[in-house]
């Protein structure tokens, strides 16, 4: 029998290439989307077109992380094995601006989800994409699942409950429920407004003669950066491994912003001295620190391990820019 998965947060960075992996390993793929004013979903435009997949294997259905009737009504009807729950307003900085938002969708929207879960007759399994961000500015480094939950933004207090919630829904009702505790992963489908894929695109940008300058917070800044291709597998492995637990999932390797900056300038041939600025816009109320991940039980347990260095990753997205910017610049003129 094939087997179904659901997606919330379908149309993001991860859910995109979850859908493919989802998909090859022979699943019937559905997933949650918002309505928007345009119907542009990107990420997923590939699968779209090729009319094999789209309403054939892949089916995608309305409903908001603040609408349970909908979400109830939705998982009810599909009755998915698998569900991963990515949906959420994922941007750090963002979060200080709109912490209300935040917290309604990430914390709230994440316990509604988890009592639609445990009302189903037959509970599918729950991932619940939750991030480094919990740890806040941790005692000890790398972090590990044991590490004390203590985040310093509103973002990672949102993700902090919504953890502790699934490990209490685990334990307490005995409900297969992971959560993967997830370091920075990027990739050329990143959203344009988180740090790598900001400097990746204007790297590109400048050296087509399309931008001038470069603005920036705090360069001094460092993550654990991997590939969302990587992530994604340690998703799915962590929702078909025999027993359900958390999982860091991380590279375990520290990269400085101004590490981005020169391999992305290095990979278009620019001296990035000439084209970045500060701006103080850019700087945050509060900055975690140290955060950098142990992976050792989701390789020992799973047999994950992140497969893509930094510099290929900062190549292949600024590689990535300087093709979709040179391809518009042709689809312009012709
Ligand atoms: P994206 O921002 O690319 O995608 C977020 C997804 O959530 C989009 O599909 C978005 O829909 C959807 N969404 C947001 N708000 C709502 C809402 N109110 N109702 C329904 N859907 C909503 O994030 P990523 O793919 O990068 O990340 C996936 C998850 O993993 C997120 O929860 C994120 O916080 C978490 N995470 C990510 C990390 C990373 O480095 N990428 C690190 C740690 C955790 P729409 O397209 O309509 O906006
Ligand atoms: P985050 O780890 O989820 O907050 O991912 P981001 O990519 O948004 O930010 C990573 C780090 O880059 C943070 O420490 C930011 O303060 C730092 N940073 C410096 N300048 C910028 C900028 O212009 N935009 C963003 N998004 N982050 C910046």
């Amino acid at each position: 029998m094939t087997k179904k998965a659901f997606i919330t947060g379908i149309t993001g960075q991860d859910g995109s290439y979850l859908t493919e992996l989802l998909l090859e390993q022979g699943y019937e793929v559905h997933g949650s989307v918002r309505r928007t004013s345009t119907l542009e979903r990107s990420r997923l435009a590939h699968l779209y077109a090729d009319p094999r997949i789209y309403n054939e294997r892949l089916f995608l259905h309305y409903a908001d992380l603040d609408d349970p009737t909908t979400l109830r009504r939705v998982l009810g009807r599909v009755q998915p094995q698998e569900l991963y729950h990515l949906a959420g307003q994922s941007h750090v900085g963002l979060s200080f601006e709109i912490p209300e938002t935040t917290c309604e969708f990430t914390a709230m929207g994440t316990l509604r989800l988890l009592e639609i879960v445990r009302d189903l007759p037959e509970p599918p399994r729950f991932f619940h994409a939750t991030s480094s961000e919990i740890f806040g500015r941790p005692a000890h480094s790398p972090q590990t699942e044991e590490t004390p939950i203590a985040p310093v933004n509103p973002y990672g207090c949102a993700k902090g409950f919504a953890t502790q919630m699934v490990r209490v829904y685990r334990e307490s009702h005995g409900l297969f429920m992971v959560n993967g505790i997830l370091y920075n992963h990027e990739s050329p489908r990143r959203g344009e407004n988180f740090v790598t894929r900001k400097i990746c695109r204007a790297a590109a940008a400048i050296k087509l003669g399309r931008q001038k300058e470069l603005s920036l917070g705090d360069t001094s800044a460092q993550r654990d950066w991997g590939h969302a291709r990587d992530y994604v597998r340690g998703m799915w492995l962590a929702l078909t491994h025999e027993t359900a637990g958390d999982y860091v999932f991380a590279t375990g390797k520290l990269h400085r912003v101004q590490d981005v900056i020169e391999a992305a300038f290095a990979a278009v041939d620019l001296d990035w001295q000439a084209f970045v600025r500060f701006d103080p816009h850019f700087l945050r109320p509060a900055e975690p620190l140290h955060l950098v991940g142990d992976p050792s039980k989701a390789e020992a347990q799973l047999g994950w391990s992140a497969t893509t260095s930094f510099d290929a990753l900062i190549r292949e997205m600024t590689d990535f820019e300087v093709r979709s910017l040179s391809n518009k610049a042709s689809e312009g003129s012709a």
